[in-house]
């Protein structure tokens, strides 16, 4: 008997999956198939997943096995790809349908699923793919994006048969987590509610989205985007229907901009392959990162010294979430002012964050530290920047006390580190 085999990895959905839809279109017989492996792992000392991620993704795979049954089809959760592949080979004519991704344990995946009869989609973005210099600014990828098309979601799916295959039984948790958490309930039904709800707030989300605080000040779609709970062309074609209705501003189409921040990072790093994985990044410079321990335990301990700094830490730790305006904050101190490796500064973050997606997260990483699409060389005012996005009130609730100035000469250090830790040699050469 001939069985589909839908491959379930960041794309949890049953609505404008390509992988699913093909299946489905085109055969009578499908099955669909996760595997636990892809967020196991360690790197530099971090577990490749914390529990927040985790308990989210479980979320969202109890709601995909739900929503799949509706269509007829099963959901079997494996830990070993591999031998579960071999097993359904053994008992069936095997095809598979996948969605391409971008990383390099992600395509180290997709080479198992190579071996066998396969069908692969490119799915990830908003717009449509295209080539462009991926060492070049946002600016210069924005121009031609914009006049990218942006394909309609998908149609409904066709009911099928489906098989029985063992399966492991998921369960989630009630993770503890301190009063002033953002918390998320995973999976696509959670997605499309949030979206909808999010239509209230579209035409003040530029005034809002810089908070360090709060939960509708924007989208707070990245988690669902990033496991595929929902594609950035439903939300991209909601937006439109919102517009149409209400009226077009500023406002709302900046958050279509941040989605294609979004893409403009997934296609530099399908582009570059892995460069971003690379201690040089993009750009042909060498600087000289600190990987010792005990700088790195510190600012674990959230120890840093620097309160809004130190108060970042703490919130990522303890929820597995941080702002865009925490995040970036964090990390252009750590690497800039603290010089840490911007890798391993990347792979605190990956372990972490419940929105982690490998371009996202590396190409914003790269950009703090210059070595991916920034084009000058920025180090954050900290103190300066927590003034002004009330940082104050945001230290008292994950520090428990009032923000203080740090009890060195911030501005100083920064340049000097700047100076005597980083040389850069232009046009360097391996
Ligand atoms: C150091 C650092 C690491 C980051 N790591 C990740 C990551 O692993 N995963 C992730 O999804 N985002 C990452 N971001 C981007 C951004 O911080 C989050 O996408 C955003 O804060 C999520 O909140 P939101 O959904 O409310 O975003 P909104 O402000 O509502 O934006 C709407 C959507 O646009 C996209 N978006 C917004 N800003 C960016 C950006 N700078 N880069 C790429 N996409 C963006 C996201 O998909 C987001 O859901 C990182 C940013 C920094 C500075």
């Amino acid at each position: 008997m001939e069985v589909a085999i839908v491959i379930f990895r960041n794309n949890l959905r049953v609505k404008d999956n390509y992988a699913l839809y093909n299946a489905t279109k085109y055969n009578s017989v499908v099955l669909g198939l996760y595997s636990t492996q892809i967020n196991k792992g360690k790197n530099y000392n971090f577990k490749a997943c914390e529990i927040y991620r985790e308990n989210f993704i479980s979320e969202t795979l109890i709601d995909l096995q739900k929503n799949l049954l509706v269509y007829g089809i099963n959901l079997s959760i494996v830990d070993d790809i591999e031998e579960a592949l071999r097993k359904l080979n053994k008992a069936y004519k095997i095809k598979i349908y996948f969605d391409e991704e971008v990383g390099v344990y992600e395509k180290e995946f997709e080479n198992i699923l190579k071996k066998y009869e396969y069908k692969s989609f490119f799915n990830q973005t908003m717009i449509e793919p295209f080539v462009f210099d991926y060492t070049k600014s946002f600016s210069h990828f924005r121009k031609k994006a914009e006049k990218q098309r942006i394909l309609e979601p998908l149609d409904d799916l066709n009911r099928v048969n489906t098989i029985n295959f063992e399966t492991k039984k998921i369960e989630a948790i009630n993770i503890k987590m301190p009063k002033y958490a953002i918390k998320f309930k995973g999976g696509e039904k959670n997605a499309l509610k949030r979206l909808e709800y999010y239509m209230h707030f579209i035409h003040s989300y530029k005034t809002t989205r810089n908070e360090m605080c709060g939960f509708d000040n924007s989208t707070k779609l990245s988690a669902y985007l990033s496991v595929g709970a929902i594609s950035a062309r439903t939300i991209y074609y909601r937006l439109k229907k919102e517009e149409e209705k209400s009226f077009k501003s500023e406002s709302s189409y900046w958050i279509y901009f941040e989605l294609l921040w979004r893409d403009f990072f997934y296609l530099v790093m399908y582009l570059s392959k892995n460069r971003l994985f690379l201690k040089k990044g993009l750009q042909e410079k060498e600087y000289k990162f600190k990987t010792n321990k005990e700088l790195i335990d510190n600012f674990l301990r959230a120890n840093t010294q620097v309160d809004i700094i130190d108060a970042s830490i703490v919130e990522l730790k303890t929820t597995g979430w941080l702002s865009n305006r925490n995040r970036q904050l964090l990390a252009n101190y750590l690497i800039k002012t603290l010089g840490i490796d911007f890798r391993i500064v990347a792979a605190f973050f990956e372990s972490y964050l419940i929105d982690y997606n490998p371009a996202s997260n590396y190409g914003n990483i790269a950009y703090q530290a210059f070595v991916g699409n920034d084009k000058s060389y920025r180090i954050f005012d900290v103190i300066k920047q927590s003034k002004q996005y009330n940082g104050n009130f945001y230290v008292r609730q994950w520090l428990n006390k009032e923000e203080q100035e740090p009890n060195f000469d911030y501005k100083n250090s920064a340049l000097k580190i700047k100076e005597s830790v980083y040389f850069v040699k232009n046009n360097y050469h391996n």
